[in-house]
């Protein structure tokens, strides 16, 4: 799955919202964030997000943002 990270916050773009062919991502407190379970793995959003900030969950230390991800696109 892709994540995403720190960089989000605050970032009012959607760039990678309108490029994701499965519509994973949902809107956390003050970040986007896209649903671990439901991501493809295309990595189209990647290059498109304007603050850096979607990172693949294969890079380390990312269990965390996984996690994070995964409890606020699943909060609502
Ligand atoms: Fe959507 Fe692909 Fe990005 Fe996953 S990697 S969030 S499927 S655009």
């Amino acid at each position: 799955t892709y994540v995403v990270t720190e960089n989000c916050i605050g970032c009012k773009y959607t760039d990678c919202v309108e490029v994701c062919p499965v519509d994973c991502f949902y809107e956390g407190e003050n970040t986007l964030v896209i649903h671990p379970d439901e991501c493809i793995d295309c990595g189209v959003c990647e290059p498109e997000c304007p603050a850096d900030a979607i990172r693949p969950d294969t890079e380390p230390g990312m269990e965390q943002w996984v996690e994070f991800n995964r409890k606020y696109s699943e909060m609502w």
